[in-house]
């Protein structure tokens, strides 16, 4: 009669794989969802409204973190957990936003 015994190997490699199969929802929710909101426009001009939509600036840039608000040579950099400014588009600016403004830093 054959037995159906893991060895330790076994019991490791599955319990590894669960925990990567666990994580990764929770993984993936922190690298897509801005977890700061910086789209309170509330205390903008009109016409500094208008030019933040009309260069169609968001929180969370389509170019993920290649092209985004922090790699820009237009952001400048909040406090840790804040949102940062730009020298182009008046309000608050996430630091994985993006608008068709952007530039590379120098
Ligand atoms: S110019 Fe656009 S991409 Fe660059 S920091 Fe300002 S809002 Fe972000």
């Amino acid at each position: 009669m054959r037995m159906n015994t893991l060895t330790r190997r076994q019991i490791l490699h599955q319990g590894v794989r669960l925990a990567v199969i666990g994580s990764t929802p929770a993984l993936l929710n922190a690298c897509t969802k801005p977890e700061l909101h910086c789209e309170d426009v509330s205390g903008l001009r009109e016409d500094d409204l208008a030019l933040r939509t009309q260069l169609e600036y968001r929180d969370l840039s389509p170019h993920g973190e290649s092209k985004n608000c922090e790699r820009c040579a237009f952001y400048l950099a909040g406090k840790k957990n804040e949102c940062g400014r730009c020298t182009l588009v008046k309000g608050p600016i996430h630091p994985m936003g993006y608008c068709s403004s952007w530039a590379a830093k120098g």
